[in-house]
């Protein structure tokens, strides 16, 4: 089943327009929520920052985020989800095609499930990442459906044999193509501020909650291109990627070249709060 407005509905029962804003313009925002033994992952955070995105690009939800949230327990459950994501869209609606905003459009909300395996071969391993320049619109904090920035970026470290592009804007490091990154320097960890150039990613608010928990300082400050290439260790955090090490950046070895032990250390508390929020 899929979330078809506010219906469960088989996938063929679901009616894409060709005029619908999302498609041909990106018009809308988005969310990917992970599931584990059955249960959403930090839901509520997931949703609110919806909210968020949907008031910034002043979209108003066609039913309230407590329905929703309804809806997509109801989804996961019919679907019997017990490992995998939920991505759930919100669309401005399908209008005649004009920029300006349409006066009559309903925003469309679809959501649908994967069943999808924790990346564990990665977790344990590392992946390699590349640098490229963060060429995206200003209003990263967004999660909007104009992705065409990341996809390129994403493509450009997919073409040298990585599996993520660390975008560098002006010299400094903002964020991954899909993920957001943090390094590691005598003991401290440090990651791009939450501004308009990163998505404050809530699995990065999560890092910030065991980073605390297991009294590793950080810094929320910028640092540059220079300071990732000599980090102690380098790791990314996302919904899919939860806290990835990097240990490869554009053929360099980070450290040495093996998942380092603050990050470890981090990855293991993560593993105790899936187990404390979805098997309490
Ligand atoms: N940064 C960008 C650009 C992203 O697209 C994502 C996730 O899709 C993230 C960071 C990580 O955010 P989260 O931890 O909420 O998945």
């Amino acid at each position: 089943m899929i979330l078809y407005d506010e219906r469960l509905v088989s996938r063929e029962e679901a009616n894409i327009d060709i005029e619908d804003r999302a498609y041909q313009f990106g018009d809308g925002v988005y969310e990917m929520i992970r599931v584990y033994h059955g249960r959403p992952f930090y839901m509520d955070e997931h949703l609110a920052r919806l909210e968020r995105s949907a008031t910034e690009i002043r979209l108003s939800l066609p039913y309230p985020i407590t329905r929703l949230k309804q809806l997509l327990l109801d989804l996961i459950q019919q679907n019997h989800l017990e490992e995998g994501n939920v991505y759930i869209q919100v669309s401005r609606g399908t209008a005649p095609r004009y920029h300006g905003f349409p006066e009559q459009a309903r925003p469309l909300v679809i959501a649908y499930t994967q069943h999808a395996k924790r990346p564990l071969a990665e977790l344990n391993h590392g992946i390699k990442a590349v640098t490229t320049e963060d060429i995206r619109w200003l209003r990263c904090d967004i999660k909007s459906l104009n992705l065409l920035g990341a996809v390129l970026a994403k493509q450009t470290a997919i073409d040298h044999g990585a599996k993520e592009a660390i975008l560098v804007r002006d010299g400094i490091v903002t964020e991954g193509s899909s993920t957001n990154i943090f390094i590691i320097k005598d003991g401290t960890l440090h990651t791009h501020p939450a501004n308009h150039l990163i998505l404050n990613g809530i699995t990065r608010q999560v890092v910030f909650k065991l980073a605390d928990e297991c009294e590793i300082p950080i810094s929320e400050t910028t640092f540059s291109k220079e300071a990732l290439e000599s980090a102690d260790e380098v790791f990314l955090s996302s919904t899919t990627m939860e806290i990835c090490p990097i240990v490869e950046i554009d053929g360099r070895p980070v450290g040495q070249g093996v998942p380092g032990p603050v990050t470890k250390q981090l990855q293991e508390a993560f593993v105790n709060e899936i187990k404390r929020t979805t098997l309490a």
